[in-house]
């Protein structure tokens, strides 16, 4: 048989939703119901949970047609259902080898139904909207247009809910759902310090609105930079203690500006699978190569940069301070040693890190202990900072070769003087306020600790991100409907966000947190739980006075 899909082959067409019985045709017996048709492989519920790798010849009759379609597959991926409210069990399979005539026919079958089928979001991801493929360069948001709505009619679009006050740890947000302003808990911000609505912050910030207006007019190496930013980038190379920074308009652009400026096309840089896409753009823009080892195990980072050896000249490691996703921290001191060893530079994004870890939120380097060991320090200004921008932290060299090549640096217009007036009053009030470090922690662990309690599965979580696991896209919908609901805004992690049996619910906590705010998020989170099976009853049940 002849393998006519590739392993890895962009979808033609993007699955879509039926419902026929498939069989083995090695045993003839009925494996199960496949959900899900696509070129590369198809969805099957079964209870029937094959191993995973397993190969299988697969026979299907695709509807109105008498001759089966036989597909050579293999396991790829397996769903146990535990929760009676979560999706049912079942395997992912990708196909490997198929003849030409039904790989003809089943194509023909897809572009048919994907264009004419009716939309169900419960089928659906944001991933499944990307590389769909017509000569109408359009119908791929048509088709998106039909998701969403269908998505927001059944409550399940928690994205973009519209706030009407300022970022604090009670908000107004408009609900589309009753026509009305609503009164939630804010636990998804990244506010981590409430300085958005800090009085000494918003005062410096006027005062500097006043004097040199609401924009920076240029670019920062024509006429845009201002005292206030030497000023600012002084600053933040002491607080990061690097000799120099330079000043981005926002995070993303920093990443997307530093990595394609240093990795040119005989270099590569290697990644933590899980960084941030801003990291993953910037290698995508750079010319040379980019390369993923697994999360945090620096085993791996060692046969990547050994494989990498002999291949690239330069080398740069880059990893989050505390991941966006599990809220983990980097092991910096090995990940430092490993670059020393094949004489690779390091680079740490601490956007999730400054403010959090650490006393006074200096971030994971001085959380480690290795201030001038590492060669680049990403952050933003705009998590606990509470503003708006990004910079790096680096060599005075390297700053200043960014501050030429970084192309987000010089092709856009600078950051207006009034917001480096708002991030230089913000890190004085991180370095002298320590009780909204230390009430920022007591939140932290009050939360995580009750989470535990309760029996929810919760990520490895060492900053102030954390997250539960649910397990079921599907689940995860309903479940933060009903946490809307309830008053709790956070936020719901598909996939491809994360992988697949990984979906969650991700909190993020805030010094300005008040003890009935923590508590009637414990309420609510227990209440929903419960409702839909994710307790059990043999789970703890939640107490006010459980962790003072
Ligand atoms: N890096 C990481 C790890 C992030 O999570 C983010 C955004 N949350 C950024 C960079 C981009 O920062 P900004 O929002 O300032 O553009």
């Amino acid at each position: 048989m002849e393998a006519v899909i590739k392993s890895g082959e962009r979808r033609k067409y993007e699955r879509i939703t039926i419902n026929f019985d498939v069989f083995s045709r090695n045993t003839s017996k009925l494996i199960g119901k496949t959900v899900n048709l696509s070129l590369g492989g198809m969805f099957i519920e079964t209870d029937n949970i094959l191993k995973l790798g397993t190969k299988v010849l697969l026979e299907f009759n695709l509807p109105g047609q008498i001759i089966p379609i036989k597909a050579y597959s293999d396991v790829r991926w397996i769903r146990k259902s535990v929760i009676p409210e979560g999706r049912p069990s079942g395997i992912g399979i990708q196909f490997i080898g198929m003849y030409e005539a039904y790989k003809r026919k089943l194509e023909e079958y897809l572009e048919k139904s994907f264009f004419t089928e009716e939309i169900n979001s419960d089928n659906y991801t944001l991933a499944d909207f990307i590389e769909i493929s017509d000569k109408d360069l359009f119908t791929k948001t048509k088709l998106f247009w039909e998701a969403i709505e269908d998505m927001t009619q059944k409550g399940f679009n928690t994205y973009r809910r519209v706030l009407l006050s300022a970022c604090k740890n009670r908000v107004l947000v408009w609900d589309e759902r009753t026509g009305k302003p609503r009164e939630m808990i804010m636990m998804d911000s990244n506010n981590y310090l409430g300085l958005t609505v800090n009085t000494k912050i918003i005062k410096a910030t006027k005062e500097m609105i006043e004097k040199y207006g609401v924009g920076a007019g240029s670019a920062p190496l024509l006429a845009g930079t201002y005292n206030l930013h030497t000023e600012l980038e002084a600053k933040l190379a002491k607080l990061t203690s690097c000799d120099d920074a330079v000043v981005f308009p926002t995070g993303y652009m920093a990443n997307v500006g530093c990595i394609p400026a240093l990795i040119k096309r005989k270099d590569i840089a290697i990644v933590d699978e899980a960084v941030h896409a801003s990291i993953i753009d910037g290698c995508k823009l750079s010319e040379g190569s980019f390369r993923a080892f697994k999360h945090s195990d620096t085993q791996n980072l060692k046969q990547v940069l050994e494989s990498s050896q002999d291949k690239y000249f330069g080398k740069l490691i880059i990893v989050e301070g505390a991941y966006s996703i599990d809220g983990d921290i980097a092991p910096l001191p090995e990940i430092a040693k490993v670059a020393q060893e094949y004489r690779a530079k390091v680079m740490v994004d601490d956007t999730h890190a400054i403010g959090v870890i650490e006393e006074n939120g200096r971030g994971t380097i001085s959380h480690f202990k290795m201030e001038g060991k590492v060669d680049i320090v990403m952050g933003t200004l705009s998590h606990a900072l509470g503003g708006m921008g990004g910079f790096i932290a680096s060599s005075r060299e390297v700053a200043n070769y960014l501050r030429y090549y970084a192309r987000s640096f010089f092709f856009a217009s600078y950051l207006p003087p009034y917001l480096a007036a708002s991030a230089l009053a913000a890190i004085e009030v991180m370095e002298n306020r320590p009780e909204l470090h230390q009430n920022l922690w007591k939140n932290i662990k009050y939360i995580k600790e009750n989470l535990k309690y309760l029996g929810f599965r919760i990520g490895n979580s060492q900053s102030a991100i954390i997250s539960i696991i649910i397990g079921d896209e599907l689940l995860l919908r309903r479940m933060n409907k009903r946490l809307h609901e309830e008053g709790i805004y956070l936020s719901a992690l598909p996939y491809p966000a994360v992988p697949r049996g990984q979906e969650r619910l991700r909190l993020k906590l805030m010094a300005t947190h008040i003890q009935e705010d923590l508590n009637r998020t414990l309420e609510a989170l227990e209440k929903v739980g419960r409702e839909f099976g994710v307790l059990n009853k043999s789970s703890g049940t939640y107490t006010k006075a459980l962790v003072a």
